[in-house]
């Protein structure tokens, strides 16, 4: 006999009562359907355009000075301050389809939106050491990008291979940065990137020294052109006067 309605709406009241919701940010319990909960949403800083194409943000919060990178643009809808940060840590530690659903599109929106007049033929993600991939269970970047290129309606190519371990950049300053990363990816099966525009996915930029590293070694293989997209982009703390 088919459920009535009435006992449909019980069951999901159930389920959501067992199983509640929770902030695609911050990981606190919200009603259903509601994807984050009003602190986070207040606290989302969204990257205003016209972007500055060197380091992504708002033109009018830019200070790069024209900074040359090895990759030849790069762009982000969030800011990585306040709950984009949360959204993104949280995703370090569970696989939230949702989450990736949502930051996915995001990333998607700001790939139509700042390289609309580009021809992206494949997307990459910065990989992992196959080790962390096997202990975390996923690569948070992977999964970013096969999300961002089904939007997109382009292959993702897993062609990106991390060979060495290295030193969490965290704690590094921008000159250690680049060093950590020296040589520390490598490219598989470069046929399907010679002559390509890449679109090349991560989960965020601070100062650009690993998709710096990742896009010299698709260019090395022969891509022609590499455009970053990631969920989020760390805007330097300002300089005390
Ligand atoms: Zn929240
Ligand atoms: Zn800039």
């Amino acid at each position: 006999m088919p459920l009535s309605m009435k006992a449909k709406r019980l069951w999901l009241r159930v389920i959501a009562w067992l199983f509640p919701e929770r902030c695609i940010f911050c990981d606190e319990p919200i009603p259903s359907l509601t994807l984050c909960c009003e602190d986070c949403r207040r606290e989302l800083l969204l990257i205003k355009p016209p972007l500055c194409p060197y380091c992504g943000m708002s033109k009018t919060d830019c200070n790069c000075r024209r900074r040359r990178h090895r990759y030849d643009r790069v762009a982000a809808p969030f800011y990585s301050d306040g709950a984009a940060h949360e959204g993104l840590l949280r995703l370090k530690r569970i696989d939230d389809p949702q989450a990736i659903a949502y930051f996915a599109d995001q990333m998607a929106a700001t790939v139509r939106r700042e390289y609309g007049e580009e021809s992206l033929h494949v997307a990459a993600a910065v990989p992992m050491m196959t080790a962390d991939r096997y202990e975390r269970g996923y690569n948070q970047s992977e999964l970013l990008a096969k999300a961002v290129a089904e939007r997109l309606g382009i292959p993702y190519v897993a062609v990106l291979t991390k060979c060495y371990a290295t030193q969490p950049q965290k704690a590094l300053s921008a000159w250690e940065r680049a060093g950590n990363v020296l040589g520390a990816y490598d490219v598989e099966q470069a046929s399907l990137i010679v002559d390509k525009t890449v679109l090349l996915v991560d989960d965020v930029l601070t100062t650009g020294a690993t998709t710096d590293e990742c896009a010299k070694m698709l260019k090395l293989y022969g891509a022609a052109r590499v455009l970053c997209v990631t969920a989020a982009i760390r805007r330097p703390k300002p300089k005390k006067q």
